[in-house]
Formats: structure tokens, C-alpha cells, sequence
């Protein structure tokens, strides 16, 4: 900034600090202006007693006159312009922060807007996408002809990658707007581990390749970690293995240092590789590798790979890659161990409960009518007996006359807000269990959901598994 100053060179000699107050950059110039005016006056005093004539007392009155005369219209010569200097120096630089500020503000609110807008736009597209999700998820394609049934199964599969690049986008964004927050709780990751590779053992035989899976021994079973992104990493190493591998095998493994603080989850393939100098490419977003191997290209975001290496950066680690081109890849993930302590285990931590809904009631209240069919279908093949309401009101009319086991609150209803319901019904349904059923999925509006008294959280597009965990927890 200084650099900006035509006398910068006399700034510089004068050691004025931009950031130091006009006061303190004053008093340290205050010393060459003291030090000239002393030589000027020890000047005149050597010139007086050497050509003048005068003898004492007249060359003592003469000096005692003049030096302090000599020496003030020196120190004012000098100081003048220093003190300007001092003063343009300060302001100049004030006046840049103040421009800086201004900047770092409107970027900040750029990027709040942004999140804003695309937290918006999520929860708009996931509304329809819960609806062709759900009804694909819900309908029975075992009767359908072979050419319906493969033309099924690219709905079902396409609805799903929809989803699946819808979370990435809503995922970058907040990693963007550092509102991506992690919330560690005691995990087993074996079991994690182990839910993970039964989820992908079916397309892994259905495209004829081994899948192995070892832990080390040492591995501490439970651990403090944010188990639903650890679960993110892990999913997008191994599915993208299994995407990009077509013969042979895929291997995980877990292991840990000898001092448990470090671990490593690895996903080995014998897919294509990746070429060196395209290793580091990968984990730049939307970045996918392009057709050099002969292999086609397959379908992805390119943003798997910088989200979990983000992941693992807040978890302590990161992600990096071997591989031999034509012979396979070596994914590793690292993150941080942080034990358990015996006594904060978990007493009773049931993977899936597999309750049993038979005749349970449930209200389901959301304005738009393709989520209430989905929603309905889903809990009637669970065993709910199912009621529905399309606004508020109604929802409130209805709850004022029955009571229910469980209520699906849609967040916006049209004429009010999910919680507002909540808030009305709550004296006369005081055993009901709330779930909140929304399309926004940000962290903080599920924490905020909780804390206005919601017992549950499911996001749209809602899929049957992940209906049923969230059910069986809250009633479990
Ligand atoms: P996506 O898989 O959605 O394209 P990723 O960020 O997960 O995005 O991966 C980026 C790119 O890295 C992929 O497009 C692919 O070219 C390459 N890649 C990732 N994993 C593998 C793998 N196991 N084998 C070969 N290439 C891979």
C-alpha cells in the first residue's frame, strides 16, 4: 500500500507505520527533527565565534537570542512536512481499510445470499423430487415387462443421481459459506463400516466384482465422530471404486497407528488408475478425468472427491490417492481417533430397531399434494393407519378432535409454518411425536426444528429406509 506514495522513499526513511497512530508516527520523527536543529544551531554557534568579531557578553546575547529562534524555524521546516506526510500516510491507509471493510462485507453478504438462494432453490426442487422419488421408491415394478422394468429402474436411478447432485451443490455452498458444521457423537464405525458394504454388495455382484472388507484388530469400536459425514467420505471412496471398476475387486479396509490417534480408511480397486499428473486434479470441483483410458465416461458431479477431502479436513485428516494406471487406485481417508470413554458408551445403540407400526395413527400435513401421497404410501406399507391435512388449519381442526401417535409437519404449509401447528397442538397432543418433514436440510434448521420442539427430522426427498431409521428412533 505504501508503494502507492510518491515519497515513499522519504516514508521509509522516516519509518512512518501506516498502521500506528498519527501521534506515535509523529514522535518518531520528532528525533531527526530534534537532532537537525541542534546541528543547526551548533553550526551558527561555531560560525559566530569563529568569523564574527563580537566579543563577550554581545556573542553570548547574540547566540542566546538566535539559537532558539534558529532552532524552532528548523524543527517547523522539517516538522511541517513530516507531520502532513504522517497525517496523508494514516488517512490514505484508513481510507483503504475502509474500502477493504466494505469489500469483505459485500463478499460476505454475496455468499450469504448465495447459500440463501441455493438453500432455497433445494428446497423448491426437492419438494417435486420427493414426489418422483417416493412414488418410484413405493411402486412395485416385479410385473412389469423386461423393457418396462430396465426403463423403471433409469427413473428410479436418475431420480436418485438428481438427488445425489442436489446434496453436493447444497454441500460446496456451505463449505463456501463455512457453514458446513460437524457434530461428533459416539460412533461404531465397524458397524458404519459394515452397513455401508451390505448397502453396496448387491451392485458389486451384480457387476461380478469381490468385495473384501478388513478392520484391524486394534481399532477402537467406539469413537467421537460426526457419523453421517464420516459416512459421506466413506460412501463416495467406495461407491466411486465400484463405479469406475469394472472387473476384479474392491477392497476396504480400517486400520490405526499404534498410539490410536490417527486412523485410515482405504478403498483399494483394480479399476482403471488415475494418471499422475491428474492426481491432484481430481479433488478440484466439478474436475472429472477425461476419456484418455478408454474408459467411457460414467456419470458423476466431479464434486465427490473435494467434498470429502473437506470432510476430512474438519475431521482432522485429509484424503489423497495412489494409483498405477490399468492396474487400480488406492483411496485413503484419515481422521482423527478421539476414544470413547467406557463409561460414555452407548448403553443400548440398536442399528435398526425393525418396529413394528401396526396400527399406529399418523397425520401427515404438507400443501403440496404429491407429498402427501408419498408420505402415505410409505407409512401405510409400514403399518400406519394414515390421516391427512393440506394446510395448518386443517391440520389444527383435525388434531383438536383426535389424537395421533405420530405428525408429519410439512415446515411450510401455505397459511403457517410447521412449528406454529406444533405450538397450537402441543397441550392436547402431549404423548404425539412431531417430525419435522421439510425440504430444507441445512444443519441449523434441523437443530433449530428440535430445539421448537420437533422429536424428529426427515428430509425430502424422503427414500423408505431412511423414513423407517428416523421412525424406529423416534419411537424406540
Ligand atoms: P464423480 O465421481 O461424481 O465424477 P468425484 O469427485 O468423486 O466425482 O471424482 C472425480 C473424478 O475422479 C471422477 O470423475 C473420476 O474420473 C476420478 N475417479 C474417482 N475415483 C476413481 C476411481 N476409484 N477410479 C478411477 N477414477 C476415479
Amino acid at each position: 500500500m505504501r508503494d502507492q506514495f510518491p515519497n515513499n522513499l522519504l516514508i521509509r526513511i522516516l519509518s512512518v507505520q501506516p498502521n500506528r497512530s498519527i501521534f506515535l508516527n509523529v514522535m518518531k520523527v520528532s528525533f531527526p527533527v530534534i537532532a537537525l536543529s541542534v546541528l543547526f544551531v551548533m553550526v551558527q554557534i561555531y560560525f559566530v565565534i569563529t568569523f564574527f568579531p563580537w566579543t563577550y557578553p554581545d556573542r553570548f546575547y547574540y547566540l542566546f537570542i538566535t539559537s532558539p529562534i534558529i532552532a524552532a524555524i528548523t524543527a517547523a521546516m522539517l516538522a511541517i512536512p513530516l507531520v502532513w506526510l504522517n497525517m496523508e500516510v494514516v488517512h490514505q491507509v484508513q481510507r483503504q481499510q475502509k474500502l477493504v471493510e466494505q469489500a469483505s462485507d459485500q463478499l460476505e453478504k454475496n455468499i450469504e445470499q448465495r447459500t440463501r438462494f441455493i438453500g432455497y432453490v433445494s428446497h423448491e426442487i426437492r419438494n417435486p423430487l420427493n414426489g418422483i422419488i417416493g412414488i418410484t421408491d413405493s411402486l412395485d415394478a416385479s410385473d412389469l415387462d423386461e423393457e418396462y422394468k430396465s426403463k423403471f429402474k433409469l427413473l428410479k436411478d436418475a431420480s436418485l443421481d438428481l438427488g445425489a447432485i442436489l446434496n453436493d451443490i447444497l454441500d460446496l455452498s456451505k463449505i463456501d459459506s463455512g457453514a458446513l458444521n460437524m457434530n461428533p457423537m459416539p460412533t461404531n464405525l465397524i458397524h458404519v463400516i459394515s452397513d455401508l458394504q451390505d448397502f453396496w454388495m448387491p451392485r458389486a455382484e451384480s457387476k461380478g466384482l469381490t468385495m473384501r472388507l478388513k478392520v484391524s484388530e486394534k481399532f477402537p469400536p467406539w469413537i467421537y465422530i460426526d457419523p453421517s459425514r464420516f459416512r459421506q467420505v466413506a460412501n463416495n471412496l467406495l461407491s466411486n471404486a465400484l463405479k469406475y471398476t469394472d472387473k476384479g475387486y474392491v477392497e476396504v479396509t480400517l486400520d490405526c497407528d499404534k498410539d490410536l490417534k490417527t486412523a485410515v480408511y482405504s478403498v483399494l480397486d483394480s479399476g482403471p488408475g488415475i494418471p499422475n499428473n491428474l492426481r491432484e486434479a481430481i479433488f478440484d470441483p466439478y474436475y472429472q478425468v477425461p476419456n484418455v483410458l478408454d474408459v467411457p465416461q460414467k456419470i458423476g458431479t466431479g464434486l465427490g472427491l473435494p467434498i470429502a477431502r473437506q470432510l476430512a479436513e474438519q475431521m482432522g485428516g485429509d484424503v489423497w490417492i495412489r494409483s498405477t494406471v490399468m492396474k487400480g487406485s488406492h483411496f485413503s481417508f484419515s481422521f482423527d481417533i478421539n476414544e470413547v470413554a467406557p463409561s460414555d458408551i452407548p448403553e443400548e445403540v440398536i442399528p435398526s430397531l425393525n418396529m413394528d407400526f401396526t396400527g399406529k395413527t399418523v397425520l401427515v400435513v404438507d400443501d403440496v399434494q404429491t407429498n402427501l401421497l408419498v408420505a402415505s404410501e410409505m407409512l401405510k406399507k409400514l403399518g400406519f393407519e394414515v390421516e391427512t391435512a393440506i394446510n395448518g388449519a386443517q391440520a389444527i381442526t383435525i388434531l383438536d378432535k383426535r389424537q395421533f401417535d405420530c405428525v408429519l409437519l410439512d415446515d411450510d404449509l401455505g397459511d403457517m409454518r410447521g412449528h406454529q401447528v406444533l405450538e397450537q397442538v402441543k397441550q392436547i397432543q402431549e404423548k404425539t411425536r412431531f417430525i419435522s418433514y421439510t425440504g430444507n436440510i441445512l444443519d441449523s434448521h434441523k437443530q433449530r426444528s428440535y430445539k421448537l420442539g420437533m422429536h424428529g427430522f426427515i428430509a425430502k426427498p424422503v427414500r423408505m429406509s431412511t423414513l423407517k431409521n428416523e421412525l424406529d428412533r423416534v419411537f424406540g
